[in-house]
């Protein structure tokens, strides 16, 4: 048992750089579990090839809710910044169908209606259902990306029965997240929190048993211009601390027995 970052991308390029130096600073900080989350299918396979040359990493795969729609956005003459060309939907579900048995979740997956223009929501809500089913067919765990599209994202979730779920950087009401947490669902606060008031507000309002962490690194890091690595969620867990009051050893106790209850394994 330990600490755990339920969102990593450390197939990002520049955390993939220094992977040792990040993977040793993060079992000096009590790490023992990092969720690499997929973006696209060429990501899911980096994914799946550091999870299985590092046992402490565990593969997510997943379909970017932008990249889900990404040849669509880009023949509209829609611009967003991607490396290579993108695949088309269908392809990149069908891999994570070939690939779930490999995986300890689905994600990330979801809705976003910020970068993708409103003419395509219907058809990247069509794909979330899609890996949203294959998700609950094969009983995975799916990590939430929504961005302006939360409470579409909740209904199709509640629509579909979807009980597994954890809404990683939920970044909307703070009253509506305890509406989500209230559901069963959980919620993953990342390093940040001690500087952005919103996720503090949640760490505060949120029921205790619904709350996991993650860093999104290597974005969303507590200081500004320092890439952010998982070794930060010991930042999180101590904040949770002061905020509840609690010592951080019983603090720790409890977000561990909140990841087991929704990964199905100790972290
Ligand atoms: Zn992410």
């Amino acid at each position: 048992m330990g600490l755990y970052d339920v969102h990593a991308h450390l197939t990002d390029r520049r955390l993939a750089a220094m992977e040792a130096d990040v993977l040793a600073r993060a079992e000096a900080a009590g790490v023992t579990t990092i969720i690499s989350n997929g973006l696209n299918p060429a990501d899911n396979e980096a994914v799946a090839a550091l999870a299985a040359r590092t046992p402490i990493v565990k593969p997510a795969f997943g379909l970017y809710p932008v990249d889900a729609v990404l040849p669509e956005m880009l023949a509209m003459g829609e611009s967003y910044p991607h490396d290579r060309e993108p695949l088309p939907a269908e392809q990149c579900i069908d891999w994570v169908r070939d690939h779930v048995d490999a995986c300890v979740a689905i994600g990330e997956i979801g809705l976003d209606h910020y970068w993708v223009p409103a003419e395509l929501w219907e058809l990247q809500e069509q794909r979330f259902r899609e890996l949203v089913s294959l998700a609950m067919e094969a009983d995975k765990p799916i990590i939430i990306h929504t961005r302006k599209a939360e409470r579409r994202a909740f209904e199709v979730l509640t629509e579909m029965g979807a009980t597994r779920v954890n809404w990683h950087c939920y970044s909307s009401k703070v009253k509506f997240g305890r509406t989500i947490a209230e559901a069963g669902h959980y919620l993953s606060i990342p390093a940040n929190a001690r500087k952005a008031q919103n996720f503090a507000q949640l760490l505060q309002t949120l029921p205790r048993d619904r709350v996991l962490l993650e860093t999104d690194c290597p974005y969303l890091g507590p200081e500004r211009d320092e890439l952010n690595e998982p070794k930060n969620v010991a930042g999180t867990a101590a904040f949770a601390a002061e905020l509840w009051g609690e010592p951080e050893a019983q603090v720790h106790e409890r977000l561990e027995a909140n990841f087991e209850a929704l990964f199905g394994f100790a972290p």
